[in-house]
């Protein structure tokens, strides 16, 4: 596989991982379907999505045993196919990545972005894609790591200070060609390769994803306390609109 030119003008479709079960919340249902605002975590997710310019369409990746998508208003969009995700994320993410697959050509950009944040602005997905248009592999949003890390052993001692200043925190979207990212996250998983988000996948096999700087507060909704501080992210992005 190499980078290449493409004649046609790519689409851009949307992939959302949204088949987790959120153990780490404790609630008693899938953190994606907590309610934030007047809507649930994922219908805020995909709200800001659909509002992509040129898109093309939306994959969801649903857990085999979900009974709430459809209960929501958007599960009747017919931009958005809903798909059966897998045991991890990355599963997930190439169930959806197959489906698409039938639809969309090999040079078409996917983005890949979790349900669980919400927080992304409409203006922040179209500026992405916008920076990475002509990059030749692709690329994810991320912010510099701003706090001191520390490596550490198994009982919590400290083994190593690492150096922050090249040192950035991963988020999503991330955005890739169709054909590069299917075929560099089946052969991840295939060869049992830890893959936690698109771009490691990509990096593997010798690519590299571009970073786009962007913001803290695009959050991944993950412990009880990241709701409250969604809500006010939420709250203070309408204040400014
Ligand atoms: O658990 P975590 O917050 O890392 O999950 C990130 C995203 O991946 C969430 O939107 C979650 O629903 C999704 N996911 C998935 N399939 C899984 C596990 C997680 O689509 N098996």
């Amino acid at each position: 596989m190499s980078p290449q030119q493409f004649s046609t003008e790519p689409r851009y479709w949307v992939v959302v991982p949204a088949a987790g079960i959120g153990t780490r919340m404790g609630a008693g249902r899938p953190k994606q379907y907590l309610t934030l605002g007047d809507k649930t975590i994922l219908e805020q997710t995909l709200t800001r999505l659909l509002q992509l310019p040129d898109l093309a369409g939306v994959y969801v990746a649903l857990n085999e045993h979900d009974d709430y998508w459809a209960q929501l208003a958007v599960s009747q969009d017919k931009r958005i196919s809903p798909v059966t995700g897998g045991s991890e994320r990355a599963d997930s993410v190439l169930a959806a990545l197959e489906a698409l697959a039938g639809q969309a050509q090999e040079n078409d950009w996917v983005l890949v972005h979790d349900a669980a944040r919400p927080c992304i602005t409409a203006d922040a997905i179209e500026q992405f894609c916008n920076q990475l248009a002509r990059h030749p592999v692709g690329g994810i949003l991320a912010v510099p790591v701003s706090d001191t890390l520390k490596k550490v052993d198994s009982a919590l001692q400290i083994n190593q200070t690492l150096d922050r200043r090249f040192l950035w925190q991963a988020q999503t979207p991330q955005m890739f060609r169709l054909g590069l990212l299917r075929s560099c996250l089946s052969r991840a998983l295939a060869e049992g390769k830890q893959v936690t988000d698109e771009s490691s996948a990509v990096e593997l096999y010798g690519y590299q994803p571009q970073i786009v700087e962007g913001r803290a507060d695009n959050l991944k909704i993950t412990r009880p306390e990241d709701l409250p501080l969604a809500q006010m992210i939420l709250q203070q992005q309408e204040t400014c609109s």
